[in-house]
Order: structure tokens, then C-alpha cells, then sequence
């Protein structure tokens, strides 16, 4: 019998690779929190898929390539588009009820910057809750799936250059170690980086470091996407207010009331989500800034947008009558650990899907609905792969050149400055956010310092998690700095994009 394949993180990508290994072995699925509580559960819009005859893979790649500034991965690219039928039939045959016309076909959505309507949702903007409600109802009840809650990886073990085991905090507070040669990192995005975030708590980056620590190569960590509005109002999270709101006809404004984005763009309040991002960024040094549905009327809101609406009153906005305080927020981050077209990273055992993974099929920013779509295609292709390299050790992890750069435990900096969590996330805010520069930063990194380490044993999960964020904000600092362009979501003043100069 094989000992249990381990899975870091219960999102879409964790439980589907979870769903298709079990079915030729033990599965042990590790996750931070509780079982839902994950980027997938709060997505709303859709996935997308080639579905019918109007549309093609010819036209999902080159739609998909053209929204990563030409630096995507052609042909990670093609393999997400060419299965994504077999994805969607993957997730209905494990119970998810995309919505259907009378006629029972599924209802396909044009979203901003797809030639063709792609995407299918569920629940109108409530895709996610549905994706999850089936895939943990099917990994709940599967023979072959065990699920630990609560149980935070802290650590992925290697032995020459190759992985050997993991620990993880279990309740805050034990330390476990579990020997095993594979496992799957499942762990998701990073938004909790920003002090502004569609993201859970739970989207810290952790397994991406973990990775890097451990040795695996990761890439892109540049490029982190933006969205232009999220409820803003203190201490509450920042509710992810859809696009297509504008779209309809609601208006951004700044304290004045005035409707300030035609002096940014001629577009105006239509124009790309990274120049609104940044105009809302840029009027917000001045005063607070708002986002104005009430020209929509009462019955449009409510039939149109009823999550939205319903969200807002709950936190005690009437979107009918009062304007909605927003703010832009880190919403997906486009690198991570790099992968090839089975999901395998550069450290021999550690396989990575989602959002986790730098897959390449994003390039310099995401098209909507492809990040689900990725999720389910390359857990796909990682389940497979494991299944195939018990047989045969793959060339990647032959090549021990690739896995020879390990990281050793960063040394602890006496001099490193303490920083607080809210501090830190301010920071990375202000000089590694929608707008960068050079000089903010090296500010940035000065403030950062070299990363400190302690090990798990030294401290608290929370102050463990708090270093890992750390590094990783280093990281993608540094990421930012070598990259002296501005390309897709990148945005740097001091490198505008050619049309500025
Ligand atoms: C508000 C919002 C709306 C979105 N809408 C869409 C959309 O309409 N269409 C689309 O395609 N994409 C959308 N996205 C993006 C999409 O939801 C994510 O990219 C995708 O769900 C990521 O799936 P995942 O399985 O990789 O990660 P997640 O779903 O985030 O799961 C990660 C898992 O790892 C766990 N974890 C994290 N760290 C650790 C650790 N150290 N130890 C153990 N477990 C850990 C987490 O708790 C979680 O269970 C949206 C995202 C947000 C936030």
C-alpha cells in the first residue's frame, strides 16, 4: 500500500487533485483553517471554457495571451484552453450546477476582455460557493480522503534535494512532522500581503515561500493583479464590488462628488481595470473615494446586482441611496512557484496547482474566469503526473542542476527593524502596490530588512506566518525592482508604459 499522497490547502485545486488521486490511493488533506475557508469559496464571477462551436481554443488563447501582455506561456496556455471542457465536465460530474437557459444549456457570460461569452457561473455571481459546496460534499464522503482542519504547514522537509516530509502546526500550537516524498501545494495566493484585499486571511502566500525555502524556483512574483473597487469601510473586509456595476452605469467620485476618471482616461469609468486602479490609488492620497449606483434604481440593484446589494446593507451601505466608500485591492497574484505542464516545480516531489503555481499561462496579468479554469486544468494534470512518476523519474528531476540553489534558512537579522503585521501590510501598500517605483522600493526593503528567521518551534504560528509574509514581500520587492518596465499589471512611474512617455 502507498503511503498517503499529501495535499497543502483545500480550495478548488487542492480537493479536485484530492478527488482524482484518491481514486488509486490514501489522499491527506492538510488546511489552514476551516475546510472552506479559501480564495475559491469568495469567487463570484465565473470559469471559463471553450464551450460550443462559437467559440475556439484559437480564440481563448489568443484572447488570454493578449491580457498577459504577450508574456504568457503559449503552450501551458493551449493545454488549459484545449481541457477546459473536460474540466467543466469534471466539476459537474462531481455535483456543480452551473446555471442553464430553459433549454438546459448553460449560460455563457461575456466578461471584459473575452472575444466570445465563455464563462459559466453558478448561482448568478456566487460561483465559488457552488464549486465548493460540491467538491467538499465529495471529498467528505470519499473512502479514500482524510481531512485535517486547522493543520497550517510550517515547513517542507527535503533530503539531497528532494522532498522528504513536512511539518505543520496543528491548533496553533503542536508541531507535526510527517515523512512522505511527494505532496501537493495547494495553498493558494497572497493577497493578505496588502493592507487592501479581495483575499481571506487565509491568502498569506505562505506554501509559495515555504516552496522557495525548501528550494523549488519561483517566478513572476511581479505581477500582482489589482482590482479597482472593494467596499472600504474600517475594519471590515474589503467585499469585492463587481465591474460590471460601472457597466451599468454607476459613476466613481471623490469627496467633491465629482466624477474624476475622464481626467485620468477618456474612457472614463469604462476604461482598463489597471488605469482605473491606479486613478482611484492616485485620487485617494487627496480624500476618500466612492462608488455611485444610485442612478441604477431600486429594481435594477436588486435584480441585477442582489450579492452586491445585499453584501453593502449588511455592512450598512444602501447602495440605492448612499454612495459606496471603495478602495482598489490586491486581488491575484499571476506568480508563484514555477511549474511545468504537469505541475511539477524544480524541487523533485513537490507538485503545485492553483493559484500557488506559476504556470505561466497568466504572463503579465490574468484574463477573468481563467484563474478557476487553471486551478482545475493543472489539478488535472498533476494528478496524472503523479500517477505517472512513480513509474518513471521525470527529466525536470534529473537535472539536478535545477534543485542544487537551495535555500538555506535566511539568518536571523539582529538589525532587521520589528514590524508589525498591519504595518508591514501598509507598506507593501504604499511602495509595492498599484503604483511602484525604484526608490520606493529600496525604501520598501530597508524597512523589510533581510528577512529574520525563527523556526516554527521559536515562536507562534501567527509570528511564523508574519515572517513568512515577510519574506515573500521581500521577494516580490525585489521581483519589482529588477523588473525596469512597466508590462501588464506591473506599473512603474519611473517606467511608464510607451504610450505615457
Ligand atoms: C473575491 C474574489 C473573487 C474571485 N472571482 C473569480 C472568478 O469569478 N473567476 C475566477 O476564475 N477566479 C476568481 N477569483 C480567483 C480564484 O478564486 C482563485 O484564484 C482560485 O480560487 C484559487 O484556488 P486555489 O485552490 O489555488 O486556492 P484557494 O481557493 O485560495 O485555496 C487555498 C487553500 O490553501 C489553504 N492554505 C493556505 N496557506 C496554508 C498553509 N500554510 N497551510 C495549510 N493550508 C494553507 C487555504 O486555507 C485554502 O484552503 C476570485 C478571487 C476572489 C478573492
Amino acid at each position: 500500500m502507498r503511503p498517503p499522497l499529501i495535499i497543502v490547502g483545500s480550495g478548488l485545486a487542492g480537493l479536485l487533485t484530492a478527488i482524482l488521486a484518491g481514486a488509486e490511493r490514501p489522499v491527506l488533506i492538510l488546511t489552514k483553517k476551516g475546510l472552506k475557508d479559501s480564495n475559491t469559496e469568495q469567487s463570484q464571477g465565473g470559469i471559463a471554457a471553450v464551450w460550443n462551436q462559437q467559440d475556439s481554443t484559437q480564440a481563448h488563447v489568443s484572447d488570454t495571451f493578449k491580457a498577459g501582455a504577450g508574456l504568457g506561456d503559449k503552450q501551458a496556455i493551449e493545454a488549459m484552453s484545449t481541457q477546459s471542457k473536460e474540466a467543466i465536465d469534471l466539476l459537474v460530474h462531481c455535483g456543480v450546477q452551473f446555471d442553464r437557459n430553459e433549454q438546459g444549456e448553460y449560460l455563457l457570460a461575456l466578461e471584459g476582455a473575452h472575444s466570445r461569452p465563455r464563462v459559466l457561473h453558478a448561482g448568478g455571481d456566487a460561483t465559488g460557493t457552488e464549486i465548493m459546496r460540491a467538491l467538499t460534499r465529495e471529498a467528505l464522503s470519499h473512502p479514500n480522503i482524510t481531512i485535517i482542519e486547522q493543520a497550517s504547514l510550517a515547513e517542507i522537509l527535503t533530503h539531497k534535494q528532494a522532498v522528504s516530509g513536512i511539518r505543520y502546526y496543528h491548533n496553533e500550537s503542536d508541531l507535526i512532522e510527517i515523512e512522505c516524498e511527494e505532496m501537493v501545494l495547494a495553498t493558494g495566493g497572497a493577497g493578505q500581503l496588502f493592507c487592501y484585499t479581495s483575499n481571506p486571511p487565509t491568502a498569506t502566500g505562505e506554501g509559495i515561500v515555504l516552496a522557495y525555502r525548501a528550494g523549488a524556483q519561483l517566478s513572476d512574483l511581479e505581477f500582482f493583479q489589482f482590482h479597482p473597487t472593494a467596499l472600504n469601510l474600517k475594519e471590515m473586509p474589503n467585499f469585492l464590488i463587481t465591474e460590471a456595476m460601472r457597466g451599468a452605469g454607476a459613476t466613481i467620485r471623490n469627496s467633491q462628488g465629482k466624477a474624476f476618471l475622464k481626467d485620468y482616461d477618456p474612457r472614463g469609468d469604462l476604461a482598463s481595470r489597471d488605469v482605473v486602479s491606479r486613478a482611484i490609488f492616485a485620487e485617494m492620497k487627496k480624500g476618500p473615494v466612492f462608488l455611485d449606483a444610485t442612478s441604477l434604481g431600486h429594481l435594477v440593484l436588486k435584480t441585477r446586482f442582489p450579492n452586491v446589494s445585499h453584501a453593502c446593507l449588511n455592512y450598512g451601505v444602501r447602495i440605492e441611496s448612499e454612495p459606496i466608500p471603495i478602495t482598489p485591492v490586491a486581488h491575484y497574484l499571476m506568480g508563484g512557484v514555477k511549474v511545468d505542464l504537469f505541475g511539477r516545480s524544480t524541487l523533485k516531489g513537490l507538485y503545485v496547482a492553483g493559484e500557488a503555481a506559476r504556470t505561466g499561462v497568466h504572463g503579465a496579468n490574468r484574463l477573468a474566469s481563467n484563474s478557476l479554469l487553471e486551478g482545475a486544468t493543472f489539478a488535472m494534470q498533476v494528478a496524472k503526473a503523479i500517477s505517472q512518476d512513480l513509474r518513471q523519474i521525470p527529466t525536470l528531476w534529473q537535472d539536478q542542476s535545477l534543485t542544487q540553489n537551495k535555500q538555506t534558512r535566511p539568518q536571523t537579522e539582529p538589525n532587521a527593524p520589528p514590524l508589525s503585521r498591519s504595518e508591514f501590510r501598509q507598506a507593501m501598500w504604499d511602495y509595492a502596490g498599484i503604483i511602484r517605483n525604484e526608490k520606493g522600493l529600496k525604501q520598501l526593503l530597508n524597512l523589510l530588512g533581510a528577512p529574520p528567521f525563527h523556526p516554527p518551534e521559536q515562536q507562534t504560528q501567527a509570528e511564523y506566518e508574519l515572517q513568512n509574509m515577510r519574506h515573500l514581500g521581500r521577494l516580490l520587492a525585489l521581483s519589482a525592482l529588477a523588473r525596469a518596465e512597466s508590462k501588464g499589471s506591473h506599473y512603474r512611474s519611473d517606467y511608464p508604459p510607451l504610450e505615457e512617455n
